[in-house]
């Protein structure tokens, strides 16, 4: 079980900003944006690559919920997945990121060839 379970059953706390049936979206506690939001299925599934596109389809729907809420729809936001341990996925059940509330930098690549 992984500690999104643990926030999806109550068993440690999070700041909720959004629940539904399907999904469940609180703020990170290590926050990389004024705003940073988590968006996670209750089913659980452990990353982006083994989801089905039904759960996909919750995730991003609620995605769009928040941002209203937040009203970071008309600022914009930016909305990531790591898949992963090359893209840094650290919690083995899937969840998006939203990032809003200043003006984000671009990502860009930088040279951090695979050794393995
Ligand atoms: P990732 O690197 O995509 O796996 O992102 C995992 C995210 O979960 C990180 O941004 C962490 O700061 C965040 N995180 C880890 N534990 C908690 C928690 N208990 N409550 C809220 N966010 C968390």
């Amino acid at each position: 079980m992984t500690i999104f379970t643990k926030i999806i059953n109550r068993e440690i706390p999070a700041n909720r900003v959004y629940e539904d049936d399907h999904t469940l979206a609180f703020h990170d506690v290590d926050p990389q944006a004024p705003i940073h939001i988590l968006v996670i299925p209750k089913k659980e599934v452990k990353d982006f690559q083994s989801c089905d596109s039904e759960t996909i389809g919750y995730l991003l729907s609620a995605a769009q919920a928040v941002a209203k809420k937040l009203k970071l729809d008309e600022s914009g936001y930016r909305v990531v997945i790591n898949n992963g341990k090359d893209a840094g996925q650290e919690v083995a059940h899937l969840h998006l990121h939203i990032l809003g509330g200043a003006k984000l930098g671009h990502i860009r690549h930088q040279d951090r060839t695979r050794k393995d």
